[in-house]
């Protein structure tokens, strides 16, 4: 047998698979990797191996604790010799450690990005031979930027501290963007870049409009998924609570789990979840990394994603097991225009991955055909999402999108969509007479829509940017010059038809 061979069956499996065996190949001839994988699709196994079958100790850095000190057990378990740099050793352990890694006594040595950044360790760790370098998540560099992991901003440092170390960069699902901000990121110059398929056929796509969410749930909950673990992810930390609470007085065991709560409560929830089969968690996206329950049939999103890369990593969290599994979208235009606010007080990249979102809710066709593209990946049409099991019925709706186009170019942009429509649809609503917008020559033009239906040509408009939505908080719109073209007649707007997705009364449930 070979050290390869010989290396996998240590680790207690029997056969690479090829994304896997190429990864290792790579890292074992000393070039710098970066994998691309979904969530369970075996990148602990790559860094595990080289690691083993390269010569010195293997550094693994990763955000979470609690990964790292179950990886460093189960390989314990196996008589591998993996051991966890935190900040609660003792000086007499320390010491140990010391001697151990000078003495080639470990193979794996885990420890947090803070840790790892820290000059005097970077100095320490000249001190014996290193394998290789493996970083986890490393999608951290770029996803939340300053926001959240600032230590892995300097891991770029690395590659000059260690020219001939090996390094292997590990994330989820990205796009091509993220993964070159993370090559730069980590001065990955010259990597070998591997990709699988994101592809997670075995779950069912669902998005729809939201009329009554909670209705909406229930209906889903008790029609497409009874009885089954699950995962509800809400925006609002109060929200997950309301939900949660609301679902168990119904019969329906709840746990919630937010970023506010107490560790304790977050370990004891996340537990009972793991444990008690037929429960549903409600909670915000902080329930997320690291997270691998293998019977998580259903994920629904109350509210909207902050990009496309989270909402494919929080569906991703079912169907583990590879076994048929669903997810639900629930969102409308009210929803969009609340994201976008939110994120205007952020960052410009933050805005780019929000509107990546709304072109991929907002595309014609197939479901997983449009997620997929934004990862650049090309697939048939899967015969399983909404879109695909629907008479994919659609409307030109380029007539209305001008009316609407040349109403915010008449009232300057001032106004909130709620009232363009109901201007378009003739209403003397209080709102419409407090701004005299009755004398509009566009009042009433616009009757042969439905509200709903002008909801979605505004949707459709704002995800293809034919509007430009202003950053500050008064909301402003503005046409620019794609709208223009529209308004030329020189492009056509075909929008899908409005699907509501049913609702289910509480008093419905148990009959
Ligand atoms: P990721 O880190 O990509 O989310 P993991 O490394 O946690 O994935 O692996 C996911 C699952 O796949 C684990 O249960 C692991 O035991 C299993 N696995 C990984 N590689 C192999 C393999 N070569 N053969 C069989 N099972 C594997
Ligand atoms: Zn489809």
């Amino acid at each position: 047998m070979n050290e390869k061979t010989l290396t996998l069956s240590r680790l207690g499996y029997s056969e690479y698979r090829p994304l896997q065996e190429k990864a290792i190949d790579a890292l074992c001839e000393g070039k710098d990797v970066l994998l691309a994988a979904p969530t369970g699709g075996g990148k602990s196994l790559v860094y595990q191996a080289a690691g083993l079958i390269r010569n010195g100790v293997a550094i693994v850095v990763s955000p979470l604790l609690s990964l790292m000190s179950q990886q460093v057990e189960e390989l314990n378990k196996k008589g591998i010799r993996a051991k966890f740099l935190n900040s609660t050793l003792n000086p007499g352990e320390q010491d140990d450690l010391v001697w151990a890694l000078r003495h080639q006594h470990i193979d794996l040595l885990y420890l947090s990005p803070e840790k790892l950044v820290q000059p005097s360790v970077i100095g320490f760790l000249h001190s014996f031979d290193i394998a290789l370098f493996a970083i986890d998540e490393a999608h951290c560099i770029s996803q939340w930027g300053r926001f959240f992991r600032p230590e892995y901003s300097q891991l770029g440092q690395l590659k000059q501290a260690f020219p001939d170390i090996p390094i292997i960069a590990l994330t989820g699902t990205v796009d091509q963007n993220t993964i070159q901000t993370i090559q730069t990121s980590l001065n990955l110059t010259d990597c070998h870049v591997l990709r699988s398929s994101f592809d997670r056929t075995n779950i069912k796509i669902h998005i729809a409009q939201k009329r009554k969410a909670k209705q909406q749930l229930l209906y889903f909950l008790h029609h497409e998924v009874p009885g089954e673990t699950g995962i509800v992810y809400c925006r609002s930390r109060k929200k997950t609570e309301e939900i949660a609470g609301w679902l168990t007085s119904l019969g329906l065991p709840s746990l919630s789990y937010h970023a506010a709560m107490l560790d304790q409560d977050k370990h004891t929830n996340h537990r009972l979840f793991a444990e008690r089969h037929g429960t549903i968690m409600v909670a915000t996206t902080a329930y997320g990394m690291g997270i691998d329950i293998a019977h998580v049939r259903f994920v629904v999103h109350l509210d909207l994603p902050n990009s496309p890369e989270a909402y494919f990593q929080e569906v991703g969290r079912a169907g583990r097991d590879g076994k048929p599994a669903k997810s639900l979208l629930l969102y409308g235009l009210q929803d969009m225009l609340q994201a976008q606010q939110l994120v205007s007080f952020h960052e410009e990249t933050d805005a780019q991955h929000l509107n990546n979102l709304f072109y991929i809710l907002e595309n014609r066709g197939c479901r997983r055909q449009n997620l997929l593209s934004h990862f650049d990946e090309k697939i048939d049409a899967c015969q399983h999402c909404d879109r695909c099991l629907s008479n994919r019925a659609e409307q030109n709706m380029t007539i209305a999108s001008q009316k609407l186009l040349s109403l915010i170019y008449h009232t300057r942009g001032v106004q909130p969509f709620s009232l363009l429509i109901q201007v378009l649809l003739g209403k003397r609503t209080k709102a419409v007479l407090s701004a005299k917008a009755e004398s509009l020559p566009l009042f009433g033009k616009g009757k042969e829509l439905s509200e709903a239906q002008w909801k979605s040509v505004v949707r459709h408009l704002i995800a293809f940017e034919y509007i430009t939505i202003g950053s500050s908080h008064t909301f402003t719109v503005q046409i620019n010059e794609k709208s223009r073209t529209v308004l030329q007649g020189k492009e056509q707007i075909i929008v899908p038809n409005e699907q509501y997705y049913p609702t289910m009364e509480e008093d419905q449930i148990g009959r």
